[in-house]
């Protein structure tokens, strides 16, 4: 990867942005801290990021302006963002696409419950980029202690 990232461990999802160092303070998307110093930022989607996070950045590139965080768990469920009335939530069809896609390769997808530090940041996340989600990464398998 070109930029100045290419030396940083980079996840699935920080590699399809186009990195460039951050120049002003901001909030990293990942883990909500503040970026003094060493930060990203994406040219094509804004998504800023301190370099350690960009390791485990979910959030994929969708080439435009990412939009500001929207409230997703916790809320009246026929509250939840649909795209038409009467729909299943981007989250429900998402999160069951993933399952399906996976469930016949990984071994305690069913029955693993994720570590719960990992899905609070999933869902810090989808709160934050909602449909552009990557969670390849993300496996009970690969999380063995919960
Ligand atoms: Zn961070
Ligand atoms: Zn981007």
């Amino acid at each position: 990867m070109p930029g100045p990232f290419r030396n940083a461990a980079l996840s699935k999802a920080a590699q399809t942005h186009r990195l460039r160092k951050l120049r002003a303070p901001s909030k990293c998307r990942e883990c909500e801290g503040i970026i003094m110093v060493n930060g990203a930022e994406c040219e094509e989607c804004s998504l800023t990021c301190h370099r350690k996070c960009l390791e485990s950045v979910a959030i994929l590139c969708g080439h435009r302006k990412l939009q500001g965080k929207v409230c997703l768990f916790g809320v009246d469920f026929a509250q939840a963002p649909r795209t038409t009335p009467g729909e299943i939530p981007f989250i429900i069809r998402k999160c069951t696409a993933e399952i399906e896609s996976r469930a016949l390769g990984l071994q305690g997808i069913y029955r693993v419950s994720g570590s719960k530090v990992r899905v609070s940041k999933l869902c810090q996340s989808f709160e934050s980029g909602r449909e552009l989600i990557d969670m390849s990464e993300n496996s009970p398998t690969t999380s063995p202690t919960s």
